[in-house]
Order: structure tokens, then sequence, then C-alpha cells
């Protein structure tokens, strides 16, 4: 991380957290899978491993949340980012009880919702965050999105039986998607925290103002 150019030291470890949570509950997850131990067992892997991809999307998600909101005033962005998280913690009850792939998934919608609508006012003029990372910001939850779906319907592997069991099965591809978003999500909360550190990072939207003074101060200039 760019420690020095970056103020939110907190912001920054909130995207460390939601970069390497995710690797942990997985890696427990596949190491202990294969142990014979009751139904129970499995269930506590399945949502530890949820509650990694959790800490992904909600503290993960919050340089890009408050990047976003960063040029609206104070009050909406609290609204917001309040919003954002109740979002989040509806998300993680329903994670933690979920019973079937697409459940599993479907738990991250509210909060996924609510990045792309993030995602479309940071296209505008009211919404801030670094406009050079546009490109990681739309590719890290599309990419998650794409390796998600592909883990639920199992394709390759129901169109191969057997042949795909140890590589290139719907599982597999999936896990290689999510390193490339998360990949994607370093650029853009690396560059997110360096944006909201810098000087005048809102200024595009005092520009049409102090335009207009400047040009009404000129017009005065000429009547004098
Ligand atoms: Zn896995």
């Amino acid at each position: 991380m760019p420690w020095t150019q970056i103020d939110s030291h907190f912001l920054a470890w909130c995207h460390i957290a939601g970069s390497v949570a995710p690797w942990i509950g997985s890696f427990i997850y596949h190491l202990f899978m294969n142990i014979k131990k009751p139904p129970s067992f499995y269930q506590r892997l399945l949502q530890l491993d949820m509650l990694g991809i959790w800490v992904s999307q909600s503290f993960g998600a919050l340089p890009m949340v408050c990047a976003s909101v960063y040029c609206l005033p104070r009050v909406l962005q609290w609204l917001i980012i309040s919003c954002y998280c109740i979002f989040a913690i509806v998300g993680l009850f329903k994670a933690m009880s979920a019973s079937s792939p697409w459940n599993r998934r479907l738990c991250f919608a509210l909060p996924f919702l609510m990045r792309n609508l993030l995602c479309v006012l940071r296209l505008t003029k009211y919404g801030g965050g670094d406009p050079s990372c546009i490109t990681y910001v739309i590719l890290q939850d599309l990419l998650s999105v794409v390796g998600g779906a592909i883990g639920a319907v199992n394709i390759p592997e129901k169109w191969f039986p057997g042949c795909l069991d140890l590589y290139l099965n719907s599982h597999n591809i999936m896990h290689v998607l999510v390193v490339l978003a998360v990949y994607c999500m370093y650029h853009s909360a690396s560059s997110d925290l360096v944006w909201m550190s810098s000087q005048g990072s809102c200024n595009r939207l005092l520009i049409p103002s102090i335009k207009s003074i400047s040009d009404q101060e000129s017009f005065e200039h000429d009547l004098l």
C-alpha cells in the first residue's frame, strides 16, 4: 500500500482485511473438507468460507464506497455508508443460514446492487473516486460475479463428467477469477485511497462555480 500518500489508514486496513480474509476462509475450508466428520462439521467449514467472502464484500469494499460518495454532502455520505453497512450485516445473517449454492451467492446481492449504483454515481459529476481506476472498479465486481455464477452452475465439468475432477472445473475457474477480481480491487482501492488523501480531489465540482464567478468578475471589470 502507498502508506505515505494515504490519510485514512483504517480504510487501507479494511482493504487488506478484505483481500486476505477470503483466502484464509477458503484455505481452511478446502484443507479440512475431506475429513470424515458429521455434516454439521462440514456446515461450519462452509460458514467459515462464507465469512471470509463476507469480510471481502463488506470491509474490502469500504474504500470504494467511501471514495464514490466523497464529493457528496456529509449527511448524504453518512446515509449511504450506513445503508451499505446495514445491507452488509443483513447479508452476513443470510450467508450464515444459506442452504443452497445460489442462496449463498444471493446473500451478497444487496451490497452488490448498491456498489453497482455507486459505480453509476462515479460516472456522473457528483461521484467521487479516482477517475483513472474506473475500469478496475467495474472489473472487480464483474469478475467475481462471473466466477460466482460459473461456480454455481457447475460448468464445464457437467459436460465432461469425471474428466475435470482435478483441474479446470468450475470451482477451480471461480478461484482463478476471484484472484483476478482481488487484483483489480487492490488497484481501485489504492488509487481511491490516494485520491481521497490528495488536496482538492473534489474540485471538479467547484470548477463551474469558480468559472462563473470569474466570468462575473471579468464582466463587472468590463462594465467598470
Ligand atoms: Zn474454494
